[in-house]
């Protein structure tokens, strides 16, 4: 039997475009996060005639209530808003409902701001932030890499304050580095290996692959600074040490990934 794959990369949808005349609406639900509520609730749409085009579902607390919110079509549904409202609503594990008409497109175009854990994000192109990195080397010449570096500090900052609206004070640096990785991951950021590393004291060597910073290529400047300051400020928060952070090695040169020692400043 072939095995499909399925492609890895994390889709965002912005915008889902109706034809003329459909009823497209958005869905906005708080439910109790119970085995099977997706389940009734995706069955019942279906028997309404209701086209899911796009869902996702908020969950922080195993057993709490979360947030579901569906990009539906309604065109061939029988059903008016107000009606599938009012039907959302006696559901036992449905504790609020919201519908709402929209026009022409829908999907994430309806949800404003962006936030990701508690902090208000922005989905910005690569090649938009590259650039300017790139405006940085060329105004600032050789004061560039320390302004990047700074604002490297502020992005470390401002994930180090994501965890602790995730889990509060987190005592443990190795459980604190290991979700920073994979923040970093979900943010479309960079790989991180941590190699022979001491994660109390945050000494060690760090392997960061496919690095947004790295995609300068053929541009001015050398090093990724903002990925030294990010490092710099996670691993000292981590560890309660003022760690110092090194770049050995750089994709924007040619190696297969950025390198970048790390030491306690004693
Ligand atoms: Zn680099």
């Amino acid at each position: 039997m072939s095995e499909r794959k399925v492609p890895r990369e994390r889709d965002l949808p912005i915008l889902y475009f109706g034809e003329k005349g459909d009823r497209l609406a958005e869905i906005r639900l708080i439910a109790k996060d119970k085995p099977g509520v997706f389940a009734m609730l995706t069955s019942f749409l279906m028997e309404a005639g209701v086209d899911i085009k796009n869902t996702y579902a908020v969950v922080r607390k195993k057993g709490t209530v979360g947030k579901i919110v569906l990009f539906a079509d309604l065109t061939k549904s029988r059903l008016t808003i107000e009606e599938l409202r009012e039907k959302l609503e006696k559901m036992d594990f449905i504790a609020a409902v919201e519908v709402n008409a929209a026009q022409d497109s829908i999907v994430a175009s309806t949800e404003f701001p962006i936030v990701v854990e508690g902090i208000r994000s922005l989905v910005i192109p690569t090649s938009v932030l590259v650039r300017f990195i790139n405006d940085v080397h060329v105004t600032l010449e050789e004061n560039a890499p320390a302004v990047l570096m700074m604002i490297g500090q502020a992005f470390g900052r401002s994930v180090c304050d994501m965890i602790r609206h995730l889990l509060g004070e987190v005592k443990d640096p190795m459980l604190f580095l290991t979700i920073f990785k994979n923040i970093a991951l979900a943010f479309g950021w960079f790989k991180i290996e941590y190699e022979d590393f001491d994660f109390s004291r945050g000494e060690g060597n760090i392997i960061v692959r496919d690095s947004f910073e790295a995609q300068r290529k053929a541009l001015t400047g050398k090093g990724c600074h903002l990925t030294k300051g990010m490092l710099t400020t996670v691993l000292s928060e981590a560890t309660g040490y003022d760690v110092e952070v090194e770049e050995l090695e750089c994709a924007i040169e040619g190696s297969p990934y950025c390198l970048f020692a790390c030491k306690p400043f004693l």
